[in-house]
């Protein structure tokens, strides 16, 4: 039997099997197999499995299909795209969180939706300029509102078939989001806590919640700080789309657009083709990794 891993604690997985209704788990453990060939099975992981007690609906992993991709971060397996929710104010976004964000994705080569949620609450001018900043950083981007559904309709579409990662900072409406588009997930949740007799203090693990056919999605716990992927400092511009067509005006082959004279970034930052908060953080972010190359 075939089936995915949806989640993992305590040397236990929980597979849902291929076209079974979205609730149907079993608590399967890994064969030995594993440990001597030195794989872990990861969230997201599909699996061949053998049942061993139909009942109790328990069984044993008996082989991992290939993987299309493996996250460090959060711990997965063939993830299609992250979804990152920032809220268009309360709270104000904080765009060096979520360019940390992006690049903790882009170098992991998964594709990200930003959705900048709660644009009820915000001016239409503020909104643009906050979206214009983000036109060529290589996300798309949303504008969202659990309120009166703007964008509601495309998101769902972007999530249909694929396996996301859901994630953003605490308070910027995740759970409404994804409430307004999957109702009967909130249920599931629930029945799956249930299930496993997850406690109330345990501490939250990688999960997936299957909210519709080949559609799995991923929740994390909201983030308040993230660390830089490892990154050698003169990798970092790579991950900066909109720099590539002015770079190619730098004097200096391998200008960093920092201390370089006549350097294209710079003088695309002063055109304001460039937008100055993502400069910024790139600044900020390549002083990071050049302190930690230090130690
Ligand atoms: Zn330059």
């Amino acid at each position: 039997m075939r089936g995915k891993i949806i989640r993992g604690v305590g040397g236990f997985y929980y597979i849902h099997p291929e076209s079974a209704a979205a609730d149907v788990l079993i608590e399967c453990k890994a064969k030995g197999i594993f440990r001597n060939r030195n794989i872990k099975p990861l969230v997201g992981d599909n699996v061949e499995f053998e049942m061993l007690d139909e009942q109790a609906g328990t069984g044993n992993i008996t082989e991992i299909l290939p993987r299309r991709n493996a996250l460090i971060r959060p711990a997965s397996a063939n993830v299609d795209q992250a979804v990152v929710v920032f809220a268009l104010s309360f709270p104000k976004p904080n765009l060096n969180l979520l360019d940390r964000f992006l690049l903790m994705m882009q170098t992991q080569d998964i594709p990200v939706i930003i959705c900048f949620n709660k644009s009820d609450d915000q001016e239409e001018e503020e909104t643009k300029r906050i979206v214009s900043q983000y036109r060529d950083c290589g996300a798309r981007v949303l504008v969202t509102s659990t309120i009166n559904g703007t964008g509601m309709e495309e998101l769902r579409e972007l999530l249909e078939g694929r396996t996301t990662v859901m994630a953003g900072p605490s308070g910027v409406g995740k759970s409404s989001v994804m409430n307004i588009l999957f109702p009967e997930a909130q249920m599931e949740t629930g029945e799956i806590s249930r299930k496993i007799k997850r406690g109330r203090h345990t501490t939250r693990h990688t999960e997936l919640f299957c909210i519709g056919s080949q559609t799995y999605i991923m929740d994390t716990p909201g983030f308040t700080s993230l660390r830089l992927p490892e990154l050698e400092k003169e990798e970092l511009r790579n991950y900066y789309p909109e720099f590539a067509e002015p770079s190619q005006e730098c004097r200096f082959l391998g200008c960093v657009h920092i201390n370089e004279p006549d350097c294209g970034v710079k003088n695309a930052l002063e055109r304001q083709e460039i937008s100055r908060d993502r400069y910024d953080n790139y600044k900020q972010f390549y002083e990071e990794l050049r302190q930690q190359k230090k130690y």
